[in-house]
């Protein structure tokens, strides 16, 4: 397993591979335990608890009695129980009382991550930043009751202007392939629509282009929701590009995003469990998103680094995707932002060391003049 660290929640490392919660629902308490002995063992330390139903709680917690300081909870505020259903609230008293509830139930006093349940709206970002939820979410950082404040949304437009806003330290976002290709929507049903994706794209969404590149520049760390678009991006039969991806590549296309921490999968069972660790000793090739995107006749990308790895080797060593993507951050920043300087000086080669001999121009599926973008990174960092 490899960590990676949440900048504004105390630089906590969590697990690149982490757990979403779904994969709980109707087992037993045994079963529960069972499923948490083996996320520890495979080194998965962090886990989105988004279910509303109370037992998932009271399960969980007896799972890692013990073992608190080992894992970093991902709780939702904002996401009440009542009457036997799941309800997203912005009452504050009915939040508290459902807060509270859910410290209780998991047996402990501080939740990792404050996460403000599922805004897509502008006019709910609003509600939600303008009133009581907010100051509830601050006090209880001030508090130490939760280390950081979260929020989860669908649509760029609103999580852009959340992280503008400067109250989020972490944003729990939905990142694929395929939603990345589709325009902004305040109904996230419309990325799952298959009208949607009849005509052709030319290339990745800019505003989710914007938002990855703004939380990085922020350090605001994005935890990934739908990597596997809820199954359909692993289907001939379902994925909205006809051509079906592998587990593997799908997370590895999230976590070469920018901002990335981690991707929450909703694994059933322990077997599911070991099969998405499998992605640290899986080949290349089986990793390699690129061969899919590139056979796609209605998605062109021509001349825009994906960040896929498919150019690699370089003769002299230099990471092609991990050089362009730090000049685009600081490209979109109008300068060098003090974290992308020392992530750039942290990579082994430098762009200034490049010989122009054309061997990832000739591996590049999507035509990127790597050549030129090597002289502009020497000319940007300095080396
Ligand atoms: S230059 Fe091309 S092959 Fe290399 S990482 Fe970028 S998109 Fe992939
Ligand atoms: S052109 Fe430059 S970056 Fe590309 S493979 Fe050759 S030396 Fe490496």
């Amino acid at each position: 397993m490899q960590y990676r660290e949440l900048k504004r929640c105390n630089n906590i490392k969590v697990s690149e591979i982490a757990l979403g919660c779904e994969g709980f629902i109707g087992k037993s308490r045994e079963q529960y335990a069972s499923m948490m002995n083996k996320a520890f063992e495979l080194g998965i330390n962090f886990i989105d608890m988004y279910t509303s139903d109370p037992s998932f709680r009271d399960n969980f917690g007896a799972a890692i009695k013990g073992r608190r300081d080992k894992i970093v909870l991902q709780g939702h505020i904002c996401s009440t129980w009542e009457n036997g259903q799941y309800l997203r609230s912005r009452d504050i008293s009915k939040t508290k009382r459902a807060f509270e509830d859910q410290l209780k139930r998991l047996g402990t006093d501080y939740i990792d991550i404050g996460m403000i349940h599922y805004v897509d709206s502008v006019s709910d970002l609003d509600e939600v930043l303008g009133g009581d939820i907010i100051k509830y979410c601050t006090d209880l950082k001030q508090k130490g009751v939760i280390r950081a404040v979260g929020m989860s949304s669908h649509n760029p437009v609103t999580a852009i202007k959340a992280v503008e806003t400067g109250l989020i330290d972490v944003l729990m976002f939905s990142v694929n392939a395929a939603y990345d290709m589709q325009p902004p929507t305040e109904n996230v049903d419309d990325l799952f629509e298959p009208e949607n994706y009849k005509h052709g794209f030319v290339n990745a969404d800019p505003l989710r282009t914007k938002l990855y590149e703004l939380c990085a520049r922020e350090n605001v760390a994005i935890d990934v929701m739908k990597a596997f678009g809820g199954g359909d991006m692993l289907s001939e039969e379902y994925s909205p590009f006809g051509v079906k991806f592998n587990e593997y590549q799908c997370l590895e296309y999230c976590l070469t995003r920018p901002a990335v921490a981690s991707v929450m999968a909703g694994c059933h069972s322990e077997e599911e469990m070991e099969k998405l660790t499998g992605y640290y000793s899986a080949s290349r090739e089986q990793k390699d998103y690129s061969s899919v995107l590139s056979r796609m006749e209605k998605f062109k990308f021509k001349g825009n680094c994906m960040y896929c790895g498919h150019c690699a080797p370089c003769p002299v060593g230099i990471n092609v995707a991990d050089v362009n993507k730090y000049l685009n951050l600081a490209i979109a920043q109008g300068g060098v932002p003090e974290t992308v300087r020392e992530h750039y000086k942290l990579l082994p080669h430098h762009a200034g060391e490049c010989i122009a001999c054309g061997s990832c121009e000739r591996n590049c599926p999507f035509e990127v003049e790597v050549i030129e973008k090597m002289k502009k990174a020497k000319e940007v960092f300095g080396y």
